[in-house]
């Protein structure tokens, strides 16, 4: 994202527009008089800026607002089909794309199995799954602004730049480039997947008026995205959140993807619980579900009469205790006001929320308990994908020009 400070009345009317322009997005609809009170700004300035921006097509009236005493005011809002977003979610074996317009709807999704992770290939399905959404939702390829793709590992936000991910086996991949190639050069705005679902948890979920808060996707990874003061913290090089590689056995422990023993991941991730499954779920239980014991996964496991058998009960349970270690270091280190449990475990119910309550409160001092909550994700859409989508969005708005 540029920051950038005005050095002549130029610069000064092209911060003035993205203002506004953000202002209308984020409170429309809203009159002129109260846009120009937010703005900060005079209303002549205001009525120009606005006028322009109807007549790009980025703007528009609809209909009138409450009277404070005078005429009823003509409210604006953004025009959500004046241009539309790319996103993209990407793990290893999986990839879920969709087109939003800038209202955040979604206009149409596609869910493709990877059967590779050489990166031009994901870059090709990737492409050709943009390919197949232009044209099945009719729009034209040059209102799509860009593209926002959330990704596990550490990644270099700046440069679009996969330094590492275990998950999809890449190191120093320049995923963003090769990606805004292959979509006729739009822009492409990379981030961990934990901190994009935390973004957007943070503009449309749970984490809304929340400031500091922590989102933990508990998944095949385990990791977080942190945001604090309304803003993602990644630390000095963005790989802040890698919580799955917390250690939590000192010797010992399970064998982690990262080669390690005893990670957070190991004991609370998706494999290790499928792991433990497959050890405690009696054979003639996983006969007569019609379950493959080499085949099993996490929605076998979800599945209700699966789901409700006390050993898989049992390995929630444990699975929500080892978690709810781990949030406590987290609430020890940044107080946070929320911490949202996203990605499949929670899916199993509001035991796994009670699981880690429970352990959290034995380990944290006194003085923290009650000051922070623990709830699920409640997003609808997939909030990594909703969260690429949110990032590729702000940074649209941030950036001095509209057609880039
Ligand atoms: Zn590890």
């Amino acid at each position: 994202m540029k920051t950038r400070s005005p050095s002549n009345s130029k610069d000064l009317k092209v911060l003035n527009r993205i203002l506004v322009r953000n202002i209308i997005r984020k409170m429309g609809p809203i009159a002129r008089y109260e846009l120009a009170k937010e703005a900060d700004l005079t209303p002549p300035t205001v009525t120009v800026i606005v006028n322009e921006l109807i007549e790009e097509g980025i703007v528009k009236e609809v209909g009138y607002g409450e009277s404070s005493g005078g005429r009823r005011p003509v409210m604006l809002e953004l025009n959500s089909k004046a241009a539309y977003i790319f996103a993209v979610r990407l793990q290893r074996g999986e990839v879920v794309t969709a087109i939003f317009d800038i209202g955040g709807n979604i206009l149409n999704h596609h869910k493709r199995a990877l059967d590779t992770s050489v990166a031009e290939d994901v870059v090709e399905a990737i492409g050709s799954s943009y390919d197949w959404l232009i044209e099945n939702t009719g729009i034209d390829k040059v209102n799509v602004l860009g593209c926002g793709l959330a990704s596990p590992g550490l990644i270099n936000i700046h440069r679009g730049l996969i330094e590492h991910s275990s998950n999809l086996k890449w190191d120093k991949i320049p995923l963003g480039a090769m990606l805004s190639k292959r979509l006729y050069g739009i822009p492409v705005h990379v981030e961990n997947i934990s901190n994009a679902a935390a973004f957007a948890e943070k503009e449309y979920g749970c984490g809304r008026g929340y400031h500091d808060f922590i989102y933990l996707n508990l998944s095949v990874g385990v990791g977080a995205g942190i945001i604090i003061g309304g803003k993602i913290y990644g630390g000095a090089k963005g790989y802040a959140g890698e919580i799955g590689h917390m250690v939590l056995i000192s010797d010992g422990g399970p064998e982690c993807g990262c080669g390690r023993h005893g990670c957070l991941e190991s004991l609370c991730g998706v494999k290790a619980i499928i792991e433990q499954a497959k050890k405690e779920l009696p054979d003639q239980v996983l006969e007569k579900y019609g379950l493959n014991k080499n085949k099993l996964e996490m929605s076998d496991l979800l599945y209700p009469p699966v789901l409700e058998r006390k050993e898989v009960q049992k390995i929630i349970k444990e699975t929500g205790r080892w978690m709810g270690i781990a949030v406590a270091n987290l609430v020890s280190i940044f107080n946070p006001q929320l911490i949202i449990l996203g990605g499949e475990l929670p899916k199993a119910g509001q035991q796994v929320v009670e699981a880690v309550i429970e352990e959290m409160n034995k380990r944290i001092l006194k003085e923290f308990i009650g000051t922070v909550r623990v709830v699920r994700s409640s997003l609808k859409e997939e909030p990594s994908l909703m969260g690429a989508y949110a990032l590729a969005l702000d940074a649209l708005f941030s950036i001095e020009k509209w057609d880039i």
